[in-house]
């Protein structure tokens, strides 16, 4: 078997959505391995766009998905999904599988997730219930796929009084499979599997910037144990690096974030705003620092660089090579928890821009020489190789390297 892992690696939004379709076309099976429904993949497939926040981008591909036991299944969510599926395709129930050993939100967990942003945490979560869900797993009194459909979606002393929980239980029933058996097989062919990650790596709950984080561990490491793989399976571990790293809550750490006219001209340009409660994001310029900091944990073999078309217009592109700390400048920060920004003064290196369209460029030496020079700077001060670059949100709209 060779694996592909495919993840995030700033604060999320790098276009995992796309990336992941992309790779699906070279790979037989497409997994989720944590998260659930906090995530949010868009992507094209001739003409039609899809918006995913549970099944893997490969699917609509016709591969095998997989829920994998790391994930947490939001079921409201994934029935719409099946049945824009199922629209589209037809029955999938023979491609599409459901670890019973995937833990489910239940909506309790959706009500304590918004009193607790409201009230305690205030990092603007998008209130799916999935750190609460998280949290009575490591508690022990979560509930399983398959404690789920034993109980009739009516666990003990955990709302029982669901209305919706007949036909959860009837979906889940029918998606559950033994899925830990299928992977050990898997293993003993030569079949690609390709896992997507989601949220990314700087939002990884025990090494990212908490509070400010998501429930789940986004690392490598993370998306393996999510995935029930071994590391000596990983074949290419692919991380994807937004032109510009963005944030989704109000006050987490971007040390590198723009100016309000700059965060304007990017967030037009590359349209970043929520895609569920279309809130404008945060925008900071490409940070090395915290780029090696996620390569020296996560070892990439390669990067997939996105949305470079985006940056077009800039005359001049900033990129932050240090941060002045306390006297001192550091190329690598390892204190992101808890971490005070205004001790953390960027260092940048201005790069020419290009200011020229790049959108749908497919081959690298197709693009202008400073778009070129700002990839290759990327790749020196990370000492990763982009092999795949993004000019553009459709399928097509990639260079390979
Ligand atoms: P995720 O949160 O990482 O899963 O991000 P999404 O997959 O939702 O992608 C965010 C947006 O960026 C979507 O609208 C994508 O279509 C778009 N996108 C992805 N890659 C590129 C790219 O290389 N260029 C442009 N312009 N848009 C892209």
């Amino acid at each position: 078997m060779e694996l592909i892992i495919a993840s995030g690696i700033q604060w999320g939004d790098e276009g995992k959505g796309k990336v992941s379709y992309y790779l699906s076309q070279f790979s037989d099976v497409c997994m989720r391995a944590g998260g659930g429904s906090n995530a949010e993949a868009t992507f094209y497939q001739q003409g039609k766009d899809w918006h995913f926040q549970m099944i893997p981008s490969g699917v609509v591909r016709g591969k095998v998905g997989i829920l994998a036991d790391g994930v947490l299944i939001s079921c409201d969510r994934l029935m719409l999904e099946i049945r824009q599926l199922e629209e589209e395709f037809g029955d999938i129930s023979d491609r599409f599988m459901i670890s019973g050993n995937a833990h489910v939100v239940l909506p309790y967990h959706r009500a304590k997730d918004a009193f607790l942003d409201e009230n305690v945490l205030k990092i603007n979560t998008i209130r799916q219930g999935i750190g609460p869900a998280m949290a009575d797993r490591a508690y022990r009194v979560g509930v399983n796929v398959d404690t789920f459909i034993r109980s009739g979606g009516a666990p003990e002393g955990q709302d029982e009084h669901w209305e919706d929980r007949e036909q959860y239980v009837e979906m889940l029933r029918k998606y559950r499979k033994n899925t830990k058996r299928y992977l050990g097989e898997l293993q003993k062919t030569d079949k690609t599997v390709l896992i997507q990650g989601s949220q990314a790596f700087m939002l990884d709950n025990v090494h990212g910037t908490y509070p400010s984080v998501t429930s789940s561990y986004t690392s490598t490491a993370g998306l393996l144990h999510g995935a029930g793989l071994p590391y000596s399976s990983l074949t290419r571990n692919i991380g994807i690096v937004k032109a510009y790293p963005i944030r989704f809550d109000r006050t987490g750490p971007l040390p590198t974030e723009c100016s309000e006219s700059d965060q304007d001209h990017i967030r037009n340009a590359g349209n970043e705003f929520s895609h569920t409660s279309h809130t404008p994001l945060r925008i900071g310029w490409l940070d090395m620092v915290a780029l090696r900091y996620a390569q020296e944990l996560n070892h990439y073999t390669e990067f997939f660089f996105t949305k470079i078309d985006v940056l077009s217009e800039l005359k001049e592109i900033p990129v932050c090579i240090g941060y002045r700390h306390r006297g001192e400048t550091i190329d690598i920060c390892y204190e992101w928890s808890n971490m005070d920004t205004s001790e953390y003064e960027p260092v940048y290196k201005v790069l020419k821009g290009w200011q020229r369209p790049i959108r749908g460029v497919q081959d690298f030496m197709e693009l202008p020489v400073e778009a070129r020079d700002y990839v290759t700077f990327l790749e020196d001060q990370v000492g990763v190789r982009v092999s795949l670059i993004g000019t553009g949100p459709k399928d097509d709209e990639v260079i390979v390297r």
